[in-house]
C-alpha cells in the first residue's frame, strides 16, 4: 500500500465501480421544513442550522422538481460529459413532508431515464416503514440505486443534547435497523470537532458505524454562522474549538477504527458562504484533505487498521 487513495475507501473511485462510469449528483431542493424547527420535536433547530436548511448548493425550491433536475442535468452534461445522475434530496429533512406529497416528488425525479439513483437526506426521527415501502416498492419497479442520508453528527447522546438535536440515539439506531430491513444504503453524516465531544466519542462514532453495517460516512467540521444560537455561544465564549491538527488527528483515528469496507463520501465538508463565524480554520477543504491523505501515508495508516473489535474479540486468539 503506497498510495494515498488505497489508505481509505474514496467515494469517487466506488462509483465508477458500482455504475460503470463516472456518476454525477444532481441536488434537488424541496420547500419543506423540519421538525425541529417547527416545534414538533424542537424549535429553533440544531444551534449550528441557519435558515438554508443545509441546502445551499442548490436550486431555489420554486421550481418544481423536473425543472431542477433538468437544468442540473444540461449543467453537468455540458460541463463534464455526463450520462448517469444521482438525483440527491439534500436540502431540509426531506422526508418530513407529507407522504403524498414525498411519494409525487420522489417519482418525479425517478422519471427520469438517466437517473441511475436516488439519494435521500433526513433525519433519524423522520424514517417511518410507510415511506420505506413505497421506495422500496419503487426500487422494485425501476431498478433504482436507493440510498438515504442521516444526519447523526455524534454518537455522544449528551452532545446531541447540547447542540439540539431533538432525537438521541436510540432513534438512529431504530432508523437504521428499518432502513436494513428495506435493504436501502445508508449514508451518516458526523461532525468529528464539536465543541462537547473528545477523542473517545470520535472512536466510538467509528465503531458504532462499523457496528451497524453503514454503507457510506461522510465527514464534517463544525462550522458556525452568525445568527445561529452556536454563534451567540462562539460570541460569549462558552466553549472552545480544537485546533486544525486536532480535527486531523481525529480524522485518522476515525478512519483507523473504521470497516474498511465502509465508503468514505467526504472527509471535510466544505461549509456554506458567506455569513459566517468560523469554517475550516480558513482553509480550503481540499487543502486539510491533502494533509490527512499525506499524513496516512506518512505514519503508513489507514481505514480499518484498527478494526478488529467485532465479532468476539475475545474470543479471537
Ligand atoms: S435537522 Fe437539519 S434542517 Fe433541521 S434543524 Fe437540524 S440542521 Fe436544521
Amino acid at each position: 500500500m503506497n498510495h494515498m487513495s488505497d489508505r481509505y475507501k474514496q467515494y469517487s473511485v466506488h462509483l465508477v465501480r458500482k455504475f460503470g462510469e463516472k456518476v454525477y449528483k444532481l441536488p434537488v431542493n424541496l420547500p419543506g421544513t423540519c421538525p425541529n424547527r417547527d416545534g414538533t420535536v424542537g424549535m429553533g433547530g440544531c444551534v449550528f442550522c441557519d435558515e438554508e436548511g443545509a441546502g445551499f448548493e442548490c436550486l431555489p425550491n420554486t421550481l418544481s422538481v423536473q425543472q431542477q433536475i433538468a437544468e442540473n442535468k444540461t449543467f453537468f452534461t455540458r460541463r463534464f460529459n455526463a450520462h448517469k445522475f444521482i438525483s440527491y434530496f439534500q436540502a431540509f429533512t426531506n422526508t418530513y413532508l407529507p407522504f403524498e406529497q414525498f411519494r409525487a416528488n420522489i417519482q418525479a425525479a425517478a422519471e427520469d431515464e438517466d437517473i441511475v439513483g436516488i439519494s435521500i437526506s433526513t433525519r433519524p426521527d423522520c424514517i417511518n416503514d410507510r415511506y420505506l415501502d413505497f421506495l422500496a416498492g419503487l426500487q422494485g419497479e425501476r431498478n433504482l440505486d436507493i440510498n438515504i442520508e442521516l444526519g447523526l453528527q455524534t454518537v455522544n447522546y449528551h452532545s446531541l443534547v447540547k447542540i439540539n438535536r431533538g432525537h438521541t440515539l436510540a432513534e438512529f439506531v431504530d432508523a437504521v435497523q428499518r432502513i436494513k430491513r428495506h435493504r436501502f444504503e445508508i449514508c451518516v453524516h458526523l461532525i468529528l470537532n464539536l465543541p462537547w465531544d473528545d477523542m473517545l466519542d470520535v472512536i466510538e462514532n467509528a465503531k458504532l458505524l462499523s457496528a451497524l453495517g453503514i454503507n457510506y460516512v461522510k465527514l464534517h467540521s463544525l462550522y458556525i454562522v452568525k445568527e445561529t444560537p452556536l454563534g451567540e455561544m462562539y460570541a460569549q465564549e462558552e466553549f472552545e474549538l480544537i485546533s486544525l491538527d486536532e480535527y486531523i488527528e481525529r480524522v485518522i483515528t476515525f478512519l483507523e477504527y473504521l470497516d474498511p469496507d465502509i465508503v468514505i463520501q467526504r472527509l471535510v465538508g466544505k461549509g456554506p458562504q458567506g455569513n459566517l463565524l468560523f469554517c475550516n480554520w480558513n482553509t480550503s477543504w481540499w487543502k486539510i484533505k491533502r494533509r490527512i491523505e499525506a499524513l496516512l501515508v506518512e505514519r503508513d495508516t489507514w481505514q480499518g487498521k484498527k478494526f478488529g473489535y467485532l465479532n468476539g474479540k475475545a474470543l479471537r486468539k
